[in-house]
């Protein structure tokens, strides 16, 4: 076990109606506790109201990402030796391109939703649901039930892309990688939905929604891969007409 060390939280705060700012709290850590504990143990012990999200705590719910130190992070699985230093900071703010709901906690509304546009589903069926209608007699036809595979919705890749910064309206990668994983083939009616402004095309292949992805879906390159789908259907479209 390695010796403890003392280190400063800078967590960013705010309520309804209040501009952001950073509250600061001193605290002792094991450097291989993580950045999660940190968080909990300011709830627990110096601020109740203090507001986040977290729920399994072992990067399976995706509910705890934040930027720590200005990087999109699952806190659950970052330790703290990774993040700073003895009489280091953490610096503790929520994911970007979310609206914020209070202190660290955002609303991913839209991810679940735009999951649900590209027949990503975020939420799979119900047992009860399954047993109408087991998964093993899921078809192409039931695009509704694609899941893409791997992806904890946690939103970190929408918080590091800086396309999606620009535009609330962009899709983003982990929907684009929805879509990828659903196939235009399978889904033709996505096509107009990714072939689009809002789609695609507003990426600038920055790779960020890679790097930072904690479960190695790699949207970037399935957004590279859809673009490849999209200008072979638009090729086959143009020699159907010829
Ligand atoms: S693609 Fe990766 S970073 Fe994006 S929501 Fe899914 S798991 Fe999170």
């Amino acid at each position: 076990m390695s010796e403890n060390w003392n280190i400063t939280l800078k967590v960013s705060r705010q309520k309804e109606g209040e501009t952001p700012h950073f509250d600061e709290y001193k605290m002792e850590v094991n450097p291989d506790e993580y950045v999660l504990d940190t968080v909990e143990r300011v709830w627990a012990f110096m601020d109740r109201t203090l507001c986040y999200r977290h729920a399994c705590h072992h990067s399976t719910c995706g509910a705890c990402g934040m930027r720590v130190n200005d990087t999109e992070k699952l806190t659950c699985i970052t330790y703290i030796r990774d993040v700073t230093h003895d009489g280091g900071t953490l610096k503790i703010e929520p994911l970007r391109n979310f609206p914020i709901i209070s202190d660290l906690a955002v609303d991913m509304g839209t991810l679940y939703s735009r999951l649900d546009s590209v027949g990503a589903r975020s939420v799979l069926p119900s047992p009860e649901a399954e047993i109408e209608k087991p998964a093993a007699s899921w078809s192409a036809a039931d695009g509704e039930y694609i899941r893409l595979a791997d992806c904890i919705e946690c939103g970190l890749c929408i918080s590091a892309c800086p396309s999606a910064a620009t535009s609330n309206e962009y899709l983003g990668p982990a929907i684009l990688a929805g879509a990828q994983a659903n196939g235009l083939k399978r889904n033709p009616e996505l096509l107009h939905l990714v072939d689009s402004e809002d789609g695609v095309w507003r990426c600038h292949s920055a790779f960020e929604c890679t790097a930072v992805c904690p479960s190695f879906v790699d949207p970037a390159r399935r957004i590279m891969d859809l673009r490849t789908q999209i200008i072979k259907e638009r090729f086959t479209r143009l020699f159907h007409k010829a």
